[in-house]
């Protein structure tokens, strides 16, 4: 029964695990520059904290909420190889994904968008959320009101945001091959369902720690069009989808690993921690633009 249970799931329960989650979000925590408010830079502990927050909704005691939630932790990128570009809004992104399942007689199931999956939605979705509330905390801050509550909205959004980042950071996140290679398979991957959970929890647990890869994480960078470079990070993943088996092949995630494991992966976590900080920092900066008071009509909007 839980065999059947767990080889039922479309993703496995965690993503880098407790401890790779934590990590990230308190290596982005820690490099906060100056420049972004003092709270959000004392607020290392509550950031790390909720690094795992999305892996604590998978509970089937919760099932609406694991049901809903699940899609978002994976993009399977070979599924949505024909799409380009990547609609702005998860809507449209369904409708391309329904049209395509309409014209496919081979597995069209397999463009459902939870099978496809979400990633880069919720996390331009959280995103927008902690934009918009570094701009609530300006205008506050500007009618000399109080902030202690937006402050706390804040640091909830940007630690939320670090669980999908640090999914798009672990290339089995990216793929179909996300838990035993699939198809066509010449340098004979293992086709059993353990790589996923060995790689990102067992071996990072045992191997890893914040301070492996917190010397590779930079100065934030403002991103030009924080879709579009997400979208790219997802892509450069996938590029290592490869490594990750190669590695696995060899036994490097077995025990005290391989030096390639160690490489990759500290790489890898170090890549989701910067990336991280690059949108919150892109966050707070677009968040100084000032927008309408109020959206423009828009007519037959229900
Ligand atoms: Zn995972
Ligand atoms: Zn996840």
């Amino acid at each position: 029964m839980l065999i059947a249970l767990a080889l039922s799931q479309s993703q496995p329960a965690a993503a880098w695990g407790n401890e790779g989650h934590t990590y990230v979000n308190r290596v982005a925590a820690q490099k906060i520059p100056p420049s972004m408010p003092l709270f959000l830079r004392q607020a290392v502990a509550e950031i790390a904290y909720l690094g795992p927050e999305p892996d604590r909704w998978r509970s089937p005691s919760e099932f609406a909420l694991k049901n809903s939630q699940e899609p978002d932790h994976f993009i399977d990128l070979e599924r949505v190889s024909w799409l380009d570009p990547f609609p702005p809004g998860r809507y449209e992104f369904y409708r391309k994904l329904y049209e395509k399942r309409a014209a496919t007689t081979d597995r069209p199931d397999d463009y459902l968008p939870e099978h496809v999956g979400l990633q880069p939605y919720i996390t331009m979705e959280v995103y927008g959320r902690l934009k918009a509330s570094f701009r609530e905390y300006r205008q506050l801050r500007a009618a000399h009101k109080p902030t202690q509550a937006v402050q706390r909205a804040i640091i909830f959004y940007a630690g939320w945001l670090g669980h999908y980042v640090a999914d798009g950071s672990q290339p089995l996140h990216t793929t179909i091959q996300y838990n035993g290679w699939t198809g066509p398979n010449p340098n004979e991957y293992t086709t059993e369902h353990h790589i996923h959970a060995l790689f990102e929890s067992t071996y990072v647990a045992a191997n890893i720690t914040a301070q492996d890869f917190s010397a590779f994480v930079k100065a934030p960078e403002q991103l030009n069009d924080p879709f579009a470079g997400y979208l790219a990070y997802l892509r450069t993943s996938n590029t290592m989808v490869n490594d990750v088996y190669a590695i696995e092949k060899t036994g490097g995630f077995n025990g005290k690993g391989s030096a390639a494991a160690f490489d990759l992966t500290t790489h890898r976590l170090a890549a989701g921690s910067q990336m991280l900080l690059n949108l919150w920092y892109t966050a707070w900066l677009e968040s100084a633009v000032p927008v309408p008071d109020h959206a423009p009509p828009t007519p037959a909007v229900k």
